[in-house]
């Protein structure tokens, strides 16, 4: 006999934490392990996206029939992260994967740089990655199971004139993983990072031409990624089939790297 699927079975297989997981690269990032037959958290980062967050939950309820819930959370906050863990497991099941998505950019010359800006990108990118991390491993470690996707970028490896915050927050974002990886790999815990090159998202949108014109040039591929180019190793980091890969950084970047 078939199994039937419930909320309760469903719950048993625990969920998908995906931070900043309403927009850009990290809804197609919900799509990809929606689509696995995975249940999912969708994190966003104010009121302001809320009912953008509750709508595309509702959606991957109706397109791949799992199971998914939109949680407002900063991720800068030591606080806010926690309850986040703690609520998608509450309502999802246990956390089994986790996806370090959300980020910000704040750029400018480091002449002119503010302190705040520097700030403020290093908290939402890095310490929002270290204070999720934080909250999961816990259960994954308790588990013997889990699977951690940090989004760093091309940036966080070659650095980039005008972004020395996100540069610092991309690399940083390596380190942590490279470090934490070693920490839990014998508790079959991955660690991995994917450092995606110029994404057509909203935030290479706030790019001016002059500048995604010169990102182009540099494209091997010759064109910029889809977010969907992203969600898909991120997907793959995600599944059973990656179990041995762990304290990588997959470049998705067209071959700009080269
Ligand atoms: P995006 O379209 O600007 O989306 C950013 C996401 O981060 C949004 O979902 C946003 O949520 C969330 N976010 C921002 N601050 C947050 C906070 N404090 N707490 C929780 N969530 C927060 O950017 P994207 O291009 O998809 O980028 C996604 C990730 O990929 C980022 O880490 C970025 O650095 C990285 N990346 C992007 C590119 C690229 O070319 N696009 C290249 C390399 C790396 P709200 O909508 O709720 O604010």
């Amino acid at each position: 006999m078939e199994p039937r699927v419930t909320e309760d079975n469903l719950r048993m297989q625990g969920c998908a934490v995906v931070t900043g997981g309403a927009r850009g690269i990290g809804r197609a990032v919900c799509e990809s392990l929606a689509s696995a037959g995975c249940n999912v958290a969708v994190n966003h980062s104010s009121a302001g996206s809320a009912q953008i967050a509750a709508d595309f939950a509702r959606s991957l309820e109706e397109r791949f029939g799992v199971s998914a819930r939109a949680f407002e959370a900063d991720v800068s906050s030591f606080e806010a992260a926690a309850s986040l863990l703690e609520d998608a497991a509450c309502a999802l099941g246990p956390v089994r994967v986790l996806v370090n998505n959300a980020g910000i950019t704040k750029d400018g010359l480091m002449m002119r740089m503010k302190e705040e800006d520097f700030d403020r990108v290093i908290a939402v990118n890095l310490k929002g990655t270290y204070n999720c991390c934080r909250a999961a491993l816990p259960g994954m470690v308790k588990a013997r199971q889990g699977r951690i996707v940090n989004m760093s970028s091309v940036v966080g490896v070659f650095g980039n004139a005008g972004q020395a915050n996100y540069a610092a927050s991309k690399a940083g974002i390596i380190g942590l993983t490279k470090s934490l990886a070693r920490e839990v790999a014998s508790r079959n815990v991955t660690v991995n990072a994917v450092a995606p090159g110029f994404i057509d998202t909203d935030m290479t949108r706030a790019m001016s031409e002059k500048a995604r014109e010169a990102a182009l040039s540099r494209i091997a591929s010759k064109r910029l990624g889809r977010p969907e180019d992203v969600a898909n190793a991120v997907a793959f980091l995600a599944s059973d089939a990656a179990g041995y890969i762990t304290g990588q950084v997959i470049g998705v970047d067209g071959g700009i790297s080269l």
